[in-house]
């Protein structure tokens, strides 16, 4: 296995990892360590080049950096991506000399599951590495992260209903939920025993089939989402759906979801500010995740309790943010933007 460095200006180290023997080709990015260990989960795609990946890595690497901060978590920002088809090409000899990899960057970068990754794969890297978070068992092991999550979105679509209706009180409140998959299904449920009305949009037919069934949703089509009358957008699949084409069709009064990299560009906050939509950042909203991963990384005894203490201190930074950004009538984007880049800057002094 080779371990090369790769030039990276805004980031702390990246490392292209190549091993022959199992076709190991992949990339470890730390962006910052300035608030602790680099965290952020291991990715595998099909990338159509080596660049790709690369490019790939370095925009996670950094969006783990900003979604830990904001979290108020003792970590910076790291991400690893490999390159081939989980489906075919995922053996545990690659697996293992990733794991190699990861235990060669000696605890600057913990890794976890992400696309393309399973709690069993954490366990064949486990073999071979101390850092490694998400495992399926073992004393810390944290599980689905996607529960906590959820509960962390419904906070946060709690607050901008504040902000834009006046009230946190999501009665009869008209919720268009894009993905039902682990995050979306969960805060669904949050949401119908809130009392708010769901309407919902999936790929996969079966789980429309179910929200309509199980929780009285109405379903709509992948694409009519947008433009669907409703008054809170909570984006739970995929990233760049807030863009130039779809920002003119929304009809709601704010945006709090789960999925990352929401915005397709830094300009379409802009775009929703000026609309008057508010625009609950997704790193901040979506922050649950990373907090149950946390505890484990950080072995919190605790774990429970101090999951709560730290939703709770996301919703309240939630909140900074949507009043700062209301005073200075700026996109809530910047502002989060700013808070992250203070804290990391307060810790770095
Ligand atoms: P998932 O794969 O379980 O669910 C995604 C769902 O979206 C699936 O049901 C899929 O069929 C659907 N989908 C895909 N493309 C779609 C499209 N174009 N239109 C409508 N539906 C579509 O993933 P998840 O764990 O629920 O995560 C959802 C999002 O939240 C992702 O962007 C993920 O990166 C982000 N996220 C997840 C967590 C977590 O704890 N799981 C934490 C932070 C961020």
């Amino acid at each position: 296995m080779t371990i090369t460095d790769v030039a990276a200006a805004q980031h702390e180290n990246v490392y292209r990892v190549e091993d022959q023997a199992s076709g190991l080709v992949g990339f470890i990015a730390i962006h910052s360590t300035a608030l602790g260990p680099a965290a952020g989960g291991l990715r595998m795609k099909p990338y159509a080049s080596e660049a790709d990946a690369l490019t790939d890595a370095l925009r996670l690497s950094e969006g783990m950096t900003y979604k830990n901060a904001a979290a108020g978590l003792p970590l910076g920002g790291g991400k690893a991506v490999i390159i081939g088809d989980p489906a075919t090409q995922k053996t545990p000899d690659l697996l293992r000399a990733f794991g190699r990899a990861v235990e060669a960057c000696n605890g600057r970068y913990w890794t976890a599951e992400d696309m393309g990754m399973t709690p069993a794969d954490m366990g064949v890297l486990a073999e071979e590495t101390r850092f490694v978070a998400g495992l399926a068992d073992g004393a810390f092991a944290s599980g689905d992260p996607s529960p906590i999550t959820a509960r962390g979105i419904f906070n946060a679509i709690r607050r901008v209903a504040v902000h834009q209706f006046g009230s946190a009180n999501l009665s009869g409140r008209r919720v268009a939920v894009q993905g039902l998959g682990h995050v979306g299904w969960n805060l669904c449920h949050r949401l119908k025993a809130a009392g708010a009305e769901l309407i919902v949009t999936d790929i996969d037919a079966d789980r429309v089939e179910k929200a309509r069934d199980a929780l009285g949703a109405t379903a709509v089509g992948l694409n009519e989402i947008y433009a669907v009358p409703a008054d809170i957008f909570a984006p739970c699949a995929i990233g760049g759906i807030l863009n130039g084409e779809t920002i003119p069709q929304l009809t709601v009064k704010a945006i709090a979801g789960g999925a990352n990299n929401q915005l397709a560009t830094a300009q379409d906050a802009e775009l929703l500010h000026a609309r008057g939509i508010l625009y609950a950042p997704d790193y901040v909203a979506n922050g649950g995740g990373i907090i149950n991963v946390a505890t484990e990384i950080l072995q919190i005894e605790t774990a429970e309790d101090w999951v709560s203490e730290h939703l709770s201190a996301l919703d309240n930074t939630m909140e900074r943010i949507l009043r700062a950004a209301k005073e200075a009538d700026v996109s809530p984007a910047l502002v989060a933007e700013d808070v992250v880049l203070q804290t990391i800057k307060r810790h770095a002094a």
